[in-house]
């Protein structure tokens, strides 16, 4: 493990390297603990470069076997290895010259899951952002792009199959049981987009023909048997491609593309060109195993890493620091993607919600950062819910700001301009300046002002000049570095409407920018007036979340119910009602915590009721109606001294409440929801799924025994409804016989099966209450249960902290001081895996102050544990700080 040395990385200090790199030749012979690299590197030194500089290559946990200068031994004094470097000295001043590089590594020793390792026994590489370095010693930096030839050489028993990145350029067999094989990707690439896999693994094979009539050979690796689950990410692949033709002219570039589904891995997937390596659970999929979440977000993630291929791979970063631009693009366009293949506004309403409870609370905690940041001192903990989800939001502004037609303009420059480059963020933004001829300069603070910024709104109508007034004010709240902030360039997308809920359209607007339903909030404080206005008109302010903002706006319960009736854009009427909800949820929460009983406004309890039983909204929309606001969201909006408890008490009253009230309409709804048929994975189905789960959550929450709930599980012929049943079981009768008997038929029936148990994992993982923690330690215990795997990991442990506020915060500290065991012990293995359960913590300033002290004290425990990683280090300073 490299532990941490303190060292911070700033944006301003980057610049290029003194050498070019010209080409790259890497020798693999596998081994399992002994696998040999010979990297050939062919440079030249940069013109207006130092003739005398030394070339200086990075390196981790590595040691050099050989070194060759144009085929020549390089004697001793002119050469210095370390473990994270090698420098070269008295390199020709101009001539290209070849460096040969041997070292020698430990696949199987390496936990990290970073450079080349092994994992279900195949050989399997990660090199974002710097595992690159841990293969071979490299210019391991996103600026330095070379085309790639790599030989691999191993057993041909264990490894039928040895791949890498580009075409395949031929293979044979190699002496005694050994065969290799040679590919060459032509397309200049980086060292964080290299991949190389090698073993024995099934295969799904398909062609795609592109736009100009090319055929793609794509295929789907898998571990032998699982091929037809498959099916349905290569299905996503096939869609990806051709939407990514249409929306964006984008083609593919290879002969081939291949997707390699393997079990170990720290994050969702790698876009390495032509070689993507997923884990299993965002490729695997059928009925009996996978639930709509899980088939919605294998479309997701496999039109994310292919979008890749353009808005990362062709154009990249050209340091670190501008990770956002092909993160948070890419996560712009599969959300486009997802929009046009399922429904735009519950993707949307999907979209705020994981944004609201994923990154509004880092962007209002101690991890706060923009979205391009100036300094890391682990680049590896800045893949956040900040440069990937805000990016994306702060890319879907631009288009918002442009206009569909000139974002498109924007984008086909920025392709035509930076192929084949690695580029910046201002260069991504001097392209929409370019074709629309906006000047960019204050929205891009978007890029560099963290936290997210509070509009203040109030409004005034005057009946007799027929005027009606709205007055902004907006703040971005203080955040670690940035103490003042200047006023941003906020969209706002609005609408105005008449009690009969007719759309009421201004004369005229003065006092701000209104483009088509867009309002330009520029300043910190803003008055614009609308004429023309007949009647007092009802304000839909930002439709379609057109930025990501607190909105402060007092609005009645019966004006929001109109919104919720009338809106023609879904997502503001699923936010209406998310108005209507928040203050009942607030008050519960206040209220459970004084021991007064629990109420619930009947206007809002009115307005869940009749969208529920809405025939004309499609039933995805109205399950995510039902969905109250998480408990850690009611956190967040009572914004300090806050009790896990009450919270949990508050909220399970007002379900109670809306269950009672709702009773025929969920008994209804639960049995005309049905799904007829064969299981089909398809949007509209999976809607009618999430709401009838949502009618049998509200009903067992009026149920005093399991009977119905154990009844829908034994009846489930698919995942979701099994999962959904399971759930209830266990959450709301967690002593019952039947969650009992249920949890062990679930085990039995799937324990063969990893990404299945990851699920009863993970329910038990989220089950209320102070008791949880001994039962995860109980799990812990068993056969199935793998330390070293992130899956199984990320759902016991990583549900836990993450999404159990009264287990994990018990009130004795118990939760707190077990995770910090925990990170201390992953931290061994696996840095990138502890820092990322460890941003879990990052509210613990929001608890009351029993608990508060708990936190802190196992934070410190951390802190004060002797050899950290960099990773964990970084985290536990800056969430203490
Ligand atoms: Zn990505």
């Amino acid at each position: 493990m490299r532990t941490d040395t303190g060292q911070i990385v700033y944006l301003a200090d980057y610049r290029p390297t003194d050498f070019v790199l010209e080409r790259v030749d890497l020798t693999f012979e596998l081994h399992p603990t002994e696998t040999k690299v010979e990297a050939r590197l062919i440079f030249h030194r940069r013109e207006d470069t130092d003739r005398q500089a030394p070339l200086v290559l990075d390196g981790d946990e590595l040691s050099l076997l050989g070194l060759l200068l144009d085929q020549a031994e390089v004697p001793a004094h002119q050469y210095v290895a370390t473990a994270e470097s090698l420098t070269v000295r008295d390199l020709p001043e101009s001539a290209p010259f070849e460096l040969t590089i041997t070292t020698v590594i430990n696949p199987e020793a390496n936990t990290q899951l970073m450079g080349l390792y092994r994992t279900g026994g195949i050989y399997c590489t990660q090199c974002e952002a710097e595992g690159f370095r841990r293969i071979t010693y490299f210019p391991d930096r996103p600026d330095v792009l070379a085309p790639y030839t790599v030989n691999i050489i191993a057993d041909k028993a264990a490894n039928p199959l040895l791949l890498s990145n580009g075409n395949f350029l031929g293979g044979a067999g190699y002496g005694e049981g050994k065969h290799f094989a040679a590919w060459f990707d032509p397309h200049p690439k980086p060292s964080y987009l290299f991949a190389l896999v090698a073993g024995d693994l099934g295969v799904v094979e398909d062609t795609f023909v592109t736009m100009s009539g090319r055929e793609v050979a794509l295929k789907i690796y898998v571990e032998h048997g699982k091929e037809p689950r498959a099916a349905y990410a290569m299905d996503a692949l096939k869609r990806s491609m051709k939407w990514d033709e249409e929306r964006f002219g984008r083609e593919y570039d290879l002969d081939i593309f291949m997707i390699v589904a393997v079990s170990d891995f720290n994050m969702g997937a790698m876009e390495n060109k032509g070689l993507n390596v997923f884990n299993d659970k965002y490729v695997l999929a059928d009925p009996e195993i996978a639930t709509d979440a899980d088939y919605a977000n294998i479309e997701a993630i496999i039109a994310h890493e292919y979008f890749h291929n353009w808005t990362g791979n062709r154009i990249t970063c050209r340091d670190w620091f501008q990770l956002c631009l092909k993160e948070g693009l890419t996560v712009y366009r599969d959300h486009e993607f997802s929009a046009d293949q399922r429904s735009r506004p519950v993707k949307r309403i999907a979209e705020v919600r994981h944004l609201k409870s994923e990154q509004f609370p880092e962007d209002g905690g101690p991890l706060a950062h923009p979205v391009r940041p100036t300094k890391y001192r682990e680049i590896n903990n800045f893949y956040t819910t900040t440069v990937y989800e805000k990016g994306s939001e702060v890319t879907r502004m631009i288009a918002t700001l442009l206009g569909r037609d000139l974002f498109k303009n924007g984008m086909d420059l920025y392709f035509d301009r930076y192929d084949g480059q690695a580029v910046t963020i201002e260069d991504f933004i001097k392209s929409f300046e370019n074709v629309s001829g906006r000047d960019l300069t204050q929205f891009s603070l978007w890029y560099h002002q963290a936290g997210t910024p509070l509009v203040t709104a109030s409004s005034s109508y005057d009946a007799g000049g027929k005027t009606f007034t709205l007055s902004l004010e907006q703040m971005v709240p203080a955040t670690p570095g940035q103490a003042t902030k200047e006023p941003m360039h906020i969209p706002l997308r609005l609408a105005l409407f008449a009690e009969d809920g007719t759309m009421l359209t201004p004369t005229s607007v003065t006092g701000a920018e209104l483009t088509d339903d867009v309002l330009h909030l520029t300043e910190r404080a803003q008055s614009v007036v609308f004429n023309g206005i007949p009647s007092r008109p009802v304000l839909s302010l930002n439709r379609s979340f057109s930025a990501p903002i607190n909105l402060q706006f007092s609005q009645s319960a019966q004006d929001l119910a109109l919104i919720a009736r009338h809106e023609a854009d879904h997502f503001a009427r699923w936010q209406a009602l998310i108005d209507l909800g928040l203050p009942n949820l607030l008050a519960a929460a206040r209220d459970a915590r004084q021991g007064v009983p629990v109420t619930c406004d009947a206007a809002f309890v009115d307005a869940l009721l009749a969208a529920a039983n809405d025939e004309s909204l499609e039933p995805a929309f109205r399950a995510q109606a039902l969905a109250l606001p998480s408990e850690a969201d009611i956190a967040r909006e009572l914004g300090g001294n806050n009790d896990p408890d009450a919270i949990h008490a508050g909220r399970q009253a007002i379900l109670a409440l809306i269950a009672e009230a709702g009773q025929d309409v969920f008994a209804a709804l639960f049995d005309s929801m049905q799904t007829p048929g064969p299981f089909s994975p398809d949007a509209a189905s999976a809607g009618r799924r999430a709401l009838r789960n949502a009618a049998l959550t509200y009903l067992s929450q009026s149920d005093n025994a399991p009977a119905r709930a154990k009844a829908a599980y034994d009846a489930a012929n698919n995942m979701t409804d099994l999962s959904a049943a399971l759930t209830i079981l266990a959450h709301r009768f967690p002593e019952a016989g039947e969650a009992k008997a249920a949890l062990e038929n679930f085990h039995d029936r799937f324990a063969e099966n990893a990404l299945v148990i990851d699920k009863w994992f993970a329910i038990q993982a989220a089950i209320p209450g102070a008791a949880t923690l001994e039962r995860i330690q109980g799990l812990m215990e068993m056969p199935l249960f793998k330390r070293t795997n992130p899956n199984r990991m990320r759902a016991l442990v990583g549900t836990f902290a993450f999404a159990n506020p009264t287990g994990f915060g018990r009130a004795d500290g118990a939760g707190y001081r077990f995770l910090a065991e925990e990170i201390l012990d992953i931290d061994q293995r696996n840095p990138q895996l502890a820092a990322r359960i460890l941003t879990s913590m990052r509210s613990w300033r929001l608890l009351e102050p029993v608990r508060a002290d708990h936190a802190r004290s196992a934070l410190m425990q951390i802190e004060r544990a002797g050899a950290l990683s960099t990773d964990v280090r970084d985290i536990v300073d800056r969430i203490l700080k």
